[in-house]
């Protein structure tokens, strides 16, 4: 039995699965690892942030797509690679995962924290976790006022997207004409 493991729950492995769960392959093991069991699907944190859809209306529950393609699901980091064994050491302490085929799929951590001043004025959007975790603190702390005199660092579409979505539809009239970068 061949032994394919999937690191990191993100939205390739998402389709991955999916397709697994269409046509599983014969005599293969398949694992999936990931911290969470609940992966974001990006494009609706915009909405997310504005308030139109709560937590699980933007984020896939992997267990039951683990379910569907016959995918074991590991909740846990991986915390290093043995190639030579070939096997993922995790952070739960529990006992390493073997493997043939390795999927490696964690995506993108910006550095944010070698920006002066980042950790104690902006809110990275990345990784998206920690960014809902702390949304919704900000949110029930944070006046509109507040909300409207954020600035968006290191502009790409994606921050844009985020920036429109914590102006919700009732601050319309206060979006400037520009977006403002920082
Ligand atoms: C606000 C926002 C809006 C966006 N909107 C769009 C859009 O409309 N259209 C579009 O095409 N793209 C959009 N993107 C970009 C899109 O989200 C990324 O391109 C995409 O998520 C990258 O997918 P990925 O599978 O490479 O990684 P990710 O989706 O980032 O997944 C990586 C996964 O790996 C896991 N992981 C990390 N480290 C470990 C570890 N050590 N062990 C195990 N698991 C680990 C993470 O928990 C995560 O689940 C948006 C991004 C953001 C932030």
């Amino acid at each position: 039995m061949k032994r394919l493991v999937l690191l990191g729950g993100g939205h390739s492995h998402v389709e991955v699965i999916r397709r697994l769960g269409m046509n599983p392959p014969r005599d293969t093991r398949i694992v999936l690892v990931s911290p969470g069991r609940h992966t974001p699907y990006s494009g609706m944190l915009p909405g997310f942030a504005a308030g139109h859809y709560g937590f699980h209306d933007c984020h896939i529950d992997l267990e039951p797509l683990c379910r569907l393609g016959r995918v074991e699901f590991r909740t846990t980091e991986a915390q290093g690679i043995d190639p030579i064994a070939r096997r993922v050491l995790c952070s739960d302490g529990g006992a390493a995962i073997d493997y043939d085929v390795l999927s490696i799929n964690v995506g993108a951590t910006p550095g944010a924290e070698a920006i002066p001043g980042t950790p104690e004025h902006a809110l990275p959007v990345k990784p998206v976790s920690e960014f809902v975790r702390a949304w919704d603190r900000i949110q029930s702390a944070a006046t509109r006022t507040y909300l409207n005199n954020r600035r968006v660092m290191r502009c790409g579409p994606n921050a844009m997207n985020a920036r429109s979505g914590a102006l919700s539809e009732g601050d319309e009239d206060k979006k400037p004409d520009q977006p403002q970068l920082g």
